[in-house]
């Protein structure tokens, strides 16, 4: 599939997350796992965390797809390591709703390089491919929660 059209910057940084992306591997140590994919697009994230009390502690992916969804969840993890759950779940929340067209949302810098998709929105077809990640974000943060021993 073809990537949209985006803001030229953007379609620089989000080439640049998808030829290189940030955390791809395999986390050892992982506390949670989630394994998501896409059929419309092909796309497919395992995402891999270690939660430690209230902490993301480390976070990796793998992955393959299009560029939307790659540099996405690259961009996400790097964003998300050593972030609180509370505020992993404030980002997740902001993200999405800048994938549903919400402008403050797009200027929000708590968004790091993610706000380079926020033109993605204008493309009904790509969000699905730019939420991917934190789909499998929200699973894993829920399931951290739940296996949790105390
Ligand atoms: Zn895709």
């Amino acid at each position: 599939m073809e990537t949209p059209q985006l803001n030229s910057l953007y379609q620089q940084l989000i080439l640049e997350h998808y030829r290189k992306p940030r955390n791809k591997a395999e986390l050892e140590d992982k506390t949670v796992e989630v394994h998501l994919n896409n059929p419309v697009c092909g796309d497919e994230i395992r995402l891999q965390l270690r939660i430690e009390d209230d902490h993301i502690a480390d976070v990796k992916f793998t992955g393959q797809g299009c560029s939307i969804s790659q540099a996405a969840v690259s961009m996400m993890t790097s964003l998300l390591k050593g972030k609180q759950l509370d505020e992993a779940q404030g980002v997740a929340q902001r993200f999405t709703e800048m994938m549903h067209g919400d402008e403050a949302a797009a200027k929000d810098k708590s968004l790091g390089d993610l706000r380079a998709l926020a033109g993605v929105s204008k493309f009904p077809v790509r969000i699905k491919c730019a939420l991917l990640g934190f789909e499998a974000l929200q699973k894993a943060l829920k399931q951290g929660h739940a296996g949790d021993p105390r």
